[in-house]
């Protein structure tokens, strides 16, 4: 079991928490320390891990521990999504590039015109309100359900059972399942939905992603029981 400790977000102009803040990963310790710190204009943007020499840091470092960007301050970060970018670079849970995901990269409240944020948002019990949804995924969902055929069988709505997933519940999902932990979902990174089906609808519901651009997990991986679609940048996986 993971669990992250909350800690205050500092503005610019308060002065620091006397404890670092700690993440328990695993049973591994992260002590996060404060650095000397990095400016760009007046926003502090980062910490350190240095218990195991493992490089763990806001996301908008790179391996190197060089700013690659940074849009918001500290400040300007609320706590529940700071929480959330700290998973973003645990190599347990996330290893996916480390410059994508910034604190500008979460929305709260907005959803799609068919799907309301709360369809879209992690699903995990502590997961905050907050998530990553990509307009490709938005306007995916958004063709599917425009061109669902009410003759399909299916139902006159989609139902989506997981879309935007924190590392952490991603991480939770595939381990409470006996899967290998899979640390590149798309999901986590806002680009996939789970489409609730079954064994007469999948193909219906594949064609149909398939004809809005996405990719679909193979059959024989993702099961009857949902089709995976996503619409990640960087083009599909082979056989999908
Ligand atoms: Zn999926």
């Amino acid at each position: 079991m993971w669990s992250i400790a909350s800690y205050t977000v500092e503005s610019t102009t308060a002065p620091h928490p006397e404890a670092p803040p700690v993440i328990d990963c695993n049973g591994r310790q992260y002590s996060l320390v404060r650095q000397p710190p990095v400016f760009i204009g007046d926003d502090r943007v980062g910490w350190e891990e240095v218990t195991g020499g493992q490089y763990l840091a806001h996301a908008s470092f790179d391996v190197h521990g060089i700013v690659t960007a940074y849009p918001v301050g500290w400040g300007e970060c609320p706590a529940d999504v700071l929480d959330v970018l700290l998973q973003y670079g645990l190599p347990d849970l996330y290893c996916g590039p480390s410059g994508e995901i910034t604190c500008a990269s979460f929305t709260s409240g907005v959803g799609s015109e068919y799907f309301s944020f709360d369809e879209l948002r992690s699903q995990g019990a502590a997961d905050p309100p907050w998530a990553i949804i990509r307009d490709a995924l938005h306007d995916g969902l958004d063709c599917m359900q425009r061109n669902l055929n009410p003759e399909s069988g299916y139902g006159d709505r989609l139902r989506i059972t997981s879309a935007y997933r924190t590392p952490a519940y991603n991480h939770l999902l595939y381990i409470s399942r006996f899967l290998a932990p899979n640390c590149r979902s798309p999901h986590m990174r806002g680009w996939a939905a789970d489409i609730d089906a079954n064994e007469q609808t999948w193909g219906y519901l594949a064609d149909l992603g398939r004809s809005c651009g996405a990719c679909v997990e193979p059959l024989e991986e993702s099961g009857p029981g949902h089709v995976h679609v996503d619409w990640r940048p960087e083009g599909c996986p082979e056989g999908w």
